[in-house]
Order: structure tokens, then C-alpha cells, then sequence
């Protein structure tokens, strides 16, 4: 949606470059006012953030689904943002990114405003609680720093419920959505 839009504005000549090199740019747009939303912190480790040494993070890793709205992204030390990679945050992590939207909505209308980025909470919820709500047993979620926590049968309805609270959050912040998100599918297996 993000990039149709973009690309849509950009000469021809300019397009790869956009596509290949101009992503990076784009979220140093946000960086500032994010780093000031989470008062200078490090969204995960609650570290202070030094220098530049912090990189936008998408809560949910773009390589799981290509979302660059304002509430999928958030600031983080470049470490904590290396060993999250692709992974999955734990639930921990994942309320308090939930709780985010709601508790700073202003906030985030305002980076929105100030900033031209697209904020579009209905829609990220959805993506986001579809992809908790499928987690298959034995996924391994990113619980900080270089722990993974290994998610079995036992786990899966606290994991599953989170994803359809979610759901519901996301649909009471934006009743009428024109277009839902079709559901991503989860896209591998983690193996040991
Ligand atoms: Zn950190």
C-alpha cells in the first residue's frame, strides 16, 4: 500500500532506485519523532539509545509481511534489532507494542501528520493478530537478546488468543475499514 502509493508519485528513472536502495531513507523520516515517543529508549530492552546506533524496527518483521504504516514501526538499538531478525516477538513484547496504539494514539496521529507516513491501526492489528493467530507449534519467538522461546501445544491458545484480542482491538479502532488485509499466510516451520 506504502509503496504503490509511493512509487506511483516517482519518475521511472528514479523507481529502482526507491525500490532498491530509498527504504532506509524513508524510515530515517520517522526515526526522530519515534525516538522522541519513546523518550530516547530502546523500544525492546528499555535501554537508552546512544548515538546512532538505532535502526526502525517493523514489530512485524517485513519479511513476514511488507508493512511500513506508523504502528508496525518502532525504534530500536541496532543489536536488539539484529537479534530479533526475522522472528516473531514473544508475547511480552507484543502487548506492549498493543497497548502503544492505544496509549499513545495522539502521539502517533501526530508523527502521522507531521510526517506524511500512513498510519492505518485497523489494518497492521489485523495483519499482526492474523499472523499470532496462526503460529503453528514449535515456532520459536524472540523473547530478547538471544532468547528464543520455543512455543509448544500448551502455549498455543495464550498465543492464539492474543492474536484474536487483537483482532478485536483492531476492528474497534477502525469499525469501518474499506479493505481488510487478506491474511498472510505464516510462512515457515521453525526447525531446530
Ligand atoms: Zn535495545
Amino acid at each position: 500500500m506504502v509503496m504503490v502509493r509511493a512509487i506511483n508519485g516517482l519518475p521511472e528513472a528514479e523507481l529502482d532506485a526507491f525500490l532498491f536502495g530509498a527504504e532506509r531513507v524513508a524510515l530515517a523520516t520517522v526515526q526522530r519523532p519515534l525516538r522522541a515517543l519513546q523518550d530516547g529508549r530502546c523500544f525492546y530492552c528499555g535501554d537508552a539509545l546512544s548515538g546512532g546506533a538505532s535502526q526502525v524496527d517493523h514489530f512485524l518483521p517485513w519479511s513476514r509481511y511488507p508493512d511500513d504504516s506508523l504502528d508496525n514501526l518502532l525504534l530500536a538499538h541496532d543489536r536488539c534489532n539484529r537479534e530479533k531478525l526475522h522472528f516473531l516477538a514473544d508475547l511480552d513484547f507484543a502487548r506492549r507494542w498493543r497497548d502503544r496504539s492505544h496509549e499513545q494514539a495522539a502521539q502517533l496521529d501526530e508523527i502521522a501528520a507531521s510526517t506524511r507516513w500512513p498510519r492505518d491501526r485497523a489494518r497492521t492489528f489485523g495483519v499482526v493478530a492474523s499472523v499470532y493467530q496462526g503460529v503453528p507449534d514449535g515456532v520459536r519467538l524472540w523473547a530478547g537478546g538471544d532468547r528464543l522461546r520455543r512455543v509448544d501445544v500448551a502455549d498455543l491458545p495464550e498465543v492464539h488468543g492474543f492474536g484474536r484480542g487483537l483482532l478485536a482491538a483492531g476492528k474497534g479502532a477502525q469499525a469501518a475499514e474499506s479493505t481488510p488485509p487478506a491474511p498472510p499466510q505464516y510462512p515457515e516451520r521453525a526447525s531446530e
